[in-house]
């Protein structure tokens, strides 16, 4: 499955300090992160753990099964930017 970040990310990067695996990107470290207009969850290496939803203070965090209808378009959004 995967969780699934959306755009109402402000990058503050709480997520990734949450994720016990690092795969949440881009980091503040990496090239891309300036431009990234939110983080995003490689879904290959998600652990399905949630730790990540409760400490993101916008909600922007869902489990795939969860993701509301007007947002599933973001399942490929995270996927695509580790493609
Ligand atoms: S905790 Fe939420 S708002 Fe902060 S970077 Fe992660 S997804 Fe974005
Ligand atoms: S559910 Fe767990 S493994 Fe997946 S992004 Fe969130 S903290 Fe990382």
């Amino acid at each position: 499955m995967a969780y699934v970040i959306v755009d109402t990310c402000t990058k503050d990067k709480l997520c990734i300090e949450a994720c016990p695996v690092d795969c949440i990107h881009p980091k503040e470290d990496e090239p891309k992160f300036e431009e990234a207009p939110q983080l995003f969850i490689q879904p290959e290496e998600c652990i399905d753990c949630g730790a990540c939803v409760p400490v993101c203070p916008t909600n922007s965090i869902y489990v795939l099964d969860e993701l509301p209808a007007n947002l599933t378009q973001f399942a490929e959004k995270n996927a695509v930017y580790y493609a």
